[in-house]
């Protein structure tokens, strides 16, 4: 499962992320197969543009044969990418704090149509 900014920002969409699986032999993947189960050691952010983490996460309980991330630790890996792309396009965090202002901007805006449903409903009878 991959991780996109998906936000009209032709810079930051170019970056796509996920958790890769950090292998035994402290190789990096992305196979979620038999090749990979019961060889993953922990979880790294990794993205597209070759960029990876430093950091590991490796969860409380025993790893088995799991491939797939537990959602704290996905999660985690997310939050590490987002910071990875704030940093790798200029000016980004300036941009998703003003999508935000439009979005709230937006969401106070009665939609043209409600308003008008709202006007008929409201319309005394004859
Ligand atoms: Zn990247």
């Amino acid at each position: 499962m991959g991780w996109f900014r998906g936000i009209g920002h032709p810079q930051a969409d170019e970056h796509e992320g996920w958790a890769a699986l950090v292998l035994d032999d402290d190789t990096l993947s992305s196979e979620h197969s038999d090749r990979t189960r019961g060889r993953v050691t922990g979880w790294r952010a990794a993205c597209d543009c070759g960029w990876s983490s430093t950091t590991t996460f490796v969860p409380g309980e025993p790893i088995g044969d799991r491939t797939a991330a537990p959602r704290l630790i996905e999660a985690n890996a997310f939050d590490e990418w987002t910071q990875h792309v704030h940093d790798a396009v200029p000016g980004l965090v300036e941009y998703e704090r003003q999508l935000d202002e439009l979005d709230e901007l937006a969401a106070e805006q009665p939609h043209p149509h409600d308003e008008l449903a709202r006007r008929r409903h409201s319309r005394p009878p004859h």
